[in-house]
């Protein structure tokens, strides 16, 4: 076992038992906070994440791998204070998305964002004191340039910490390659990466490559209907477990508690399936009808995320 950074503090990776590997506590747009504050409630906020963090523990659930990067409004105390109060190990992210191209690193050396990325990682967000533990970096539908910059930052900074990277790709364009590209020059163990958004794919010959690659398929898109429903998610689950893959899939949701896309309630009322409980109350369920045995689940849930933080 391993001692790992959550938001909280030092965990040991042998508690981090039943883990959702890509999920938000919140997600938006942080020039919206930082000039008109006045439109969030955070205390509102924390109440709707936590209600849906014990939700989740009760369902048995007992960590969460928050990856909302700087870019989508990452917040780190308002991380903290929710795991402290539902109780579910939370683990926060450093990295960066695409939502604009980061414009403060475009005429600047990506050194300095390795820079960021670690200091995230070994002394903390900002002044704050907690510490990411975990990289989050993701390529447009085709990858732009700066996307290409920001994955090998990413590799540069995972290699000198020894955190995982979690990604978030395009499937129908086979994104998840070209990312493992960039790391395997990079020189980075793919062991410790989840090509993530693996399960909107229908095609099972690029999920082979991506394990092949030596990656984790990060199927962390559940309980979204589109592109592809619970049950046709759990069909490629249980393929890729039945061709012996179990080792190599992680499960979650990619769920946000406080979703500012859109008007709060839209989603909630939309799409139900989209929430923390969805994988261990629905989803399992429809492994297990599969053929999907206990332990394939364990490792899928417990194990690998305990090997991927180190464990
Ligand atoms: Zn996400």
């Amino acid at each position: 076992m391993a001692t790992i950074q959550s938001s909280t503090g030092p965990i040991d990776t042998g508690d981090l038992g039943f883990t959702l590997m890509h999920e938000h506590v919140r997600v938006g747009w942080g020039p919206m906070y930082q000039q008109y504050p006045e439109m969030f409630d955070r205390e509102h906020e924390l109440e709707r994440a936590v209600s849906r963090l014990k939700a989740a523990k009760e369902a048995g659930v007992q960590s969460v791998v928050d990856l909302t990067p700087i870019d989508l409004g990452r917040d780190v105390t308002l991380i903290a204070e929710a795991s402290r109060r539902s109780g579910v190990n939370i683990i926060a992210a450093t990295g960066i998305y695409y939502t604009e191209t980061p414009f403060h690193f475009r005429m600047r050396e990506d050194r300095e964002m390795t820079e960021l990325f670690v200091r995230d990682i070994t002394q903390g967000v900002s002044t704050t004191g907690i510490r990411a533990g975990v990289i989050k970096c993701a390529t447009e539908p085709v990858m732009h340039e700066m996307n290409e910059r920001v994955l090998r930052a990413s590799a540069r900074a995972a290699k000198e910490t020894g955190v995982p990277i979690c990604t978030h790709t395009f499937p129908a364009n086979r994104t998840g390659l070209d990312q493992q590209r960039v790391f395997k020059e990079e020189g980075l163990d793919l062991s410790r990466t989840v090509i993530g958004h693996s399960d909107d794919s229908d095609d099972i010959s690029y999920l082979e490559a991506i394990i092949d690659g030596g990656s984790y398929c990060g199927m962390d898109r559940i309980g979204l209907p589109r592109p592809r429903t619970s049950e046709q998610r759990a069909d490629m689950v249980a393929a890729l477990v039945e061709k012996g893959y179990a080792s190599r899939i992680t499960l979650s949701h990619d769920s946000c508690s406080n979703f500012h896309w859109a008007p709060e309630g839209l989603i909630d009322t939309a799409v139900p399936t989209w929430r923390l409980t969805h994988i261990p109350l629905d989803f399992i369920p429809l492994l297990k009808e599969r053929g999907v045995s206990d332990t394939a689940i364990k490792q899928m849930t417990v194990t690998n995320p305990r090997t991927l933080f180190g464990g």
